[in-house]
């Protein structure tokens, strides 16, 4: 499982050692050293998973998380927090922020990225390996084989994409905004156009199976997939 990690450290030593051992584990990481470069970067391109320090110069990362989780777009933004505080009240203050996991300093490396693989897990299904299928519409990310019933179809990347976020996300309807930060992993450069396009082609390709009646268009507010 592959993701793009911010990583909010103020220490050199500290942020070189997390963003080596991620990108030793597969991760495209990105670095900041206060809230305020961390909000620049989420600004640009949404993150997979956000590994924040908790003591940063300037606003700490305990009122980052409190800031990221009332905002729309990074609501669901998984948030690993790290901190040298290990008494037992600081680590409520993190989960009730909205952190999704916490690591005490010092740590292992190995401990941190089995933490992100499990915050992944739990918050970024599409990210996984894990085959999904619904009504005999499978999607396989290890082959990048997508089949409906016995047939296979043919889909670009974007799509492939696409499809395995909305497979992983049934019951839900997500704006064109969301849909390009989730799949795109660029909301600003991308016209938002680019989502519609991209559903018609998806829904021509599943349509001779049928399976284009699965994806729910919400008119003036976006697009998702049908729960049953
Ligand atoms: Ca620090």
């Amino acid at each position: 499982m592959s993701a793009t990690v911010l990583v909010v450290e103020d220490e050199p030593q500290i942020q070189e050692l997390v963003a080596v051992n991620l990108e030793h584990s597969g991760h495209e990481v990105l670095r900041a050293s206060s809230a305020e470069e961390a909000e620049a970067a989420i600004r640009a391109a949404l993150p997979d998973v956000l590994v924040l320090d908790w003591m940063l110069p300037g606003e700490s990362g305990l009122s980052l998380a409190r800031r990221l989780r009332a905002d729309a777009r990074t609501r669901d933004l998984p948030i690993l927090m790290l901190t040298a505080r290990a008494m037992e009240q600081d680590k409520i203050s993190g989960l009730e922020a909205g952190a999704d996991d916490y690591l005490t300093k010092p740590f292992s490396p190995k401990e941190l990225a089995a933490r992100i693989k499990a915050v992944l897990r739990r918050r970024a299904p599409q990210l996984s390996d894990d085959a999904v299928e619904m009504e005999g519409l499978r999607l396989d990310p290890a082959t990048r084989r997508v089949t409906a019933g016995e047939r296979r179809l043919a889909l670009s990347p974007s799509e492939f994409r696409l499809l395995h976020f909305l497979l992983t996300h049934p019951g839900r309807i997500y704006t064109r905004a969301q849909l390009l930060d989730q799949v795109w992993g660029d909301h600003v450069f991308i016209e938002e156009r680019t989502v519609d396009v991209h559903i018609r082609r998806l829904r021509k390709a599943l349509e001779p199976s049928g399976h284009h009646r699965l994806i729910d268009t919400v008119r003036g507010s976006g697009y998702g997939l049908r729960a049953d």
